[in-house]
């Protein structure tokens, strides 16, 4: 059995705040209650919390619950989870730039984050699960190999609630975490499959057939405001909004909370009115995202797929491998960019692993791959003027310190409980495994 009595039920906002919160379109407006994920009369927008707190204020809670306020949650529970954020004085001088926040998202005991499993999917999975439990939901689903699913196998274990991952069976070995699985992260794989997009359109299937709530991706607002809330640490250890942001992305959902962070920074009245540009980096030569905004190209996920998988095999970040990114939706990533007059950027692998040296050198923390693409491109906008020297920049470090956090703890391997075959993912094929699924 796990301890899962450290988390409070109980409202960690006030109760005036959470009366006022609401749930809106970003289209119509409209407001909704409960778990609502898109607006029956605006199907292309996203939904977006409306938080009744309009004054930015820090609660007296662990981790990233002390931003509580602007989380959809409405309490909390005991975790070391949370965004860091440093001025990297060092990097700084080795870019020539005044003013660098380098918020550190993965897993850096000697900065203070220990994110557990190193990356800063971690923000969203916590409170996504609290959320649930909140509405009165135990139970979700995602088709993930990556970060994700670690994130929120970990955050399942800790909250003992009931998470199903799909993946590809050769990924199989990607999936660890630093404790002991609960008995409730359930895995099933798609049987000798390489083909994420197999284990999306089964876990699709299974979510449909069994009534198991999806993870929601950037329509699930505690994810968006879980990311959001490394602009609110720079906000609140720094009390100022930066002139720039950067991040490495793939769907972009990260992209999309800064700039509502900004917002709510805004709304709060003490940190100007001008919205953190976004600087977006895409790793070469998989750079959907990049191309739209830059070149105008459609993003078609289901066009020349064979090319696009050709591509994702070369990227040394494949986390950042998204065919179908929330672009062109309203509240999306293209709005995003818009609203703050941003850039994007494409990055070579061998520019992200030099990047990367560099910030081992001057600040100590070894970045991953994807992080390493966000540092080349914070270079590069330097390099171009995008950037100038004398504006403020806050970098996200998504991930870092896996090896660390690998020597730090033993690790584990989430058992695969249920394999099935690509032949039986059908409407009627995923029938036959109701036991599993509680059918
Ligand atoms: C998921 C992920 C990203 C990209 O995040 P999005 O904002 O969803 O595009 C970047 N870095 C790391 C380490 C990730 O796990």
């Amino acid at each position: 059995m796990k301890d899962t009595s450290n988390c409070q039920t109980a409202a960690s906002k006030s109760p005036i705040d959470l009366a006022a919160d609401a749930l809106r379109c970003v289209n119509c407006g409209r407001e909704f209650q409960g778990l609502v994920r898109s607006c029956p009369d605006c199907p292309t927008s996203l939904l977006r919390m409306d938080y009744g707190r309009k004054q930015f204020e820090i609660l007296d809670q662990p981790g990233i619950f002390r931003f509580g306020n602007w989380l959809p949650t409405r309490g909390a529970c005991e975790t070391t989870i949370g965004p860091v954020c440093y001025r990297g004085e060092k990097l700084a001088d080795a870019l020539g730039l005044e003013t660098l926040y380098i918020g550190v998202n993965g897993y850096a005991p000697q900065r203070g984050a220990t994110n557990m499993t190193a990356t800063f999917k971690d923000f969203e999975a916590m409170p996504t699960l609290l959320h649930l439990r909140e509405l009165g939901i135990e139970r979700l689903i995602l088709a993930s190999a990556g970060n994700t699913a670690r994130a929120f196998a970990y955050a399942g274990s800790v909250l003992d609630f009931q998470v199903h991952i799909v993946i590809p069976e050769q990924m199989c070995f990607k999936l660890w975490i630093p404790i002991e699985p609960g008995d409730k992260i359930h895995l099933t794989v798609v049987e000798g499959s390489r083909d994420y997009f197999q284990a999306i359109r089964l876990a699709d299937l299974l979510s449909k057939t069994y009534d198991i709530v999806p993870e929601g991706g950037a329509r699930n607002v505690a994810r968006r405001d879980g990311m959001s809330t490394c602009m609110l640490e720079c906000a609140r250890e720094f009390r100022t909004l930066p002139d720039h942001y950067v991040q490495a992305v793939g769907s972009g959902t990260g992209g999309i909370s800064a700039w509502e962070a900004s917002m709510r920074l805004q709304g709060d009245g003490r940190f100007g009115a001008t919205p953190s540009k976004l600087h977006l980096a895409q790793n070469a030569p998989f750079t959907p995202i990049h191309d739209a905004w830059e070149n105008g190209i459609p993003i078609e996920p289901e066009k020349d797929v064979e090319e696009q998988v050709r591509r994702i095999d070369k990227i040394s970040a494949p986390v950042l491998a998204n065919r179908k990114p929330p672009y062109s939706e309203i509240g999306g990533v293209r709005d995003a960019l818009k609203a703050t007059k941003g850039y994007t950027y494409s990055v070579e692998n061998p520019k992200a692993s030099e990047a990367r040296d560099l910030v081992e050198r001057t600040e100590g923390f070894i970045a991953s791959t994807a992080a390493s693409v966000a540092i080349a491109a914070m270079i590069e906008a330097v390099d171009r003027g995008n950037i100038s020297s004398s504006e403020s920049v806050l970098l996200n470090i998504t991930g870092c310190g896996i090896d660390a956090l690998k020597s730090d703890y033993r690790t584990h391997q989430v058992p695969t409980a249920l394999k099935i075959p690509i032949s039986d993912i059908t409407p009627e094929g995923v029938r036959k495994y109701g036991g599993d699924f509680g059918g």
